[in-house]
């Protein structure tokens, strides 16, 4: 069988990339506001977010850095924003505990 990866410790994978900038940005935003900031309140806040955000998955490499991450940040990052406050402040009035 064919082999599609480059070596043997190259191990393609789907990444969702807004997913890990998602838990960034929920990470960096979560301390500014007055609120819970447990795991559950946190993933809860990403969960809310990523379900309101399109995906965008590429193909790389396990463990690589995303080389061409920083251009679709850049993109990104205002619509996050936006769409992470809204995911927080919702937690914030409704904590699953
Ligand atoms: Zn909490």
């Amino acid at each position: 069988m064919e082999k599609l990866t480059k070596n043997d410790d190259g191990e393609l994978i789907l990444v969702n990339i807004v997913e890990g900038m998602v838990i960034q940005i929920v990470d960096e935003l979560i301390e500014t506001m007055d609120m819970c900031n447990c795991k559950r309140c946190r993933l809860n806040a990403c969960a809310i977010a990523l379900n309101n955000l399109p995906s965008h998955y590429v193909t790389t490499e396990k463990g690589a850095l995303l080389g061409e991450l920083e251009d679709i940040e850049i993109n990104y990052r205002t619509n996050l924003t936006v769409e992470v406050t809204k995911a927080l402040l919702f937690v914030k009035e409704h904590p699953l505990h």
